[in-house]
């Protein structure tokens, strides 16, 4: 069973599943690498929701609690909700969830609404400023994800209290971070590049 919970440092990361609904170029499960470098992050099974609290022995200890994979963790809404709502009982640790944004469209109903109160921040992966240029990174399992990606950042304005969208450094120029940077800006959220990993 690889690990269902590890800490980068005062920060708690929940692995909650490996699958996804994107196959990013930059992807760390497509890698040679793979899942780890020092942390075996190949789940065998999905952990429920008591697995993932029995490994959670003092929240409040934490400075920040983010529900992430490697893989997308919305995929399993009523785990993330959940479990979420316990720790919420327990601590005033901010809930945070790392996101493709694909969940309202693979769920049918309104993700950042359901989420919120649960969870404190929301970090959205944009990657791109168009439907073409996501579909050449990210692979998507639809063709279309892209609108429904802005529609969920959209939505998560209006329920979540720190809204965050992140693109990946190295993987598109300059320009193209330009333009993610100033999509953020017309959609009110905060941008974030992150580092390539691969
Ligand atoms: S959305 Fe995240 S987990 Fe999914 S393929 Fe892309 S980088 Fe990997």
């Amino acid at each position: 069973m690889g690990m269902i919970t590890y800490t980068i440092d005062s920060r708690l990361y929940i692995n909650v599943t490996n699958k996804c609904t994107n196959s990013c170029i930059f992807c760390i499960r497509n890698t040679e690498r793979g899942l780890g470098d020092g942390y075996d992050l190949w789940l065998d099974h999905d952990p429920t929701a008591d697995e993932i609290l029995n490994e959670i022995k003092d929240p409040q200890k934490y400075d920040e609690i983010i529900f992430c994979g490697y893989g997308e963790p919305l995929i399993r809404l009523d785990v993330v909700i959940e479990v979420a709502k316990r720790l919420k009982e327990k601590t005033t640790v901010p809930l945070r969830v790392n996101t493709n944004g694909h969940a309202s469209f693979i769920h049918r109903k309104n993700v950042p609404q359901l989420l919120s109160g649960l969870i404190d921040r929301i970090s959205i992966s944009l990657n791109a400023s168009s439907k073409q240029k996501y579909n050449e990174i990210c692979r998507p399992f639809n063709e279309d994800i892209y609108d429904h990606v802005i529609e969920f950042i959209k939505e998560s304005k209006k329920y979540i209290k720190e809204v965050w969208v992140s693109c990946v450094d190295t993987i598109i120029d300059e320009e193209e971070i330009e333009r993610c940077r100033e999509l953020a800006k017309q959609l009110g959220v905060n941008f974030k590049l992150r580092a390539y990993e691969g």
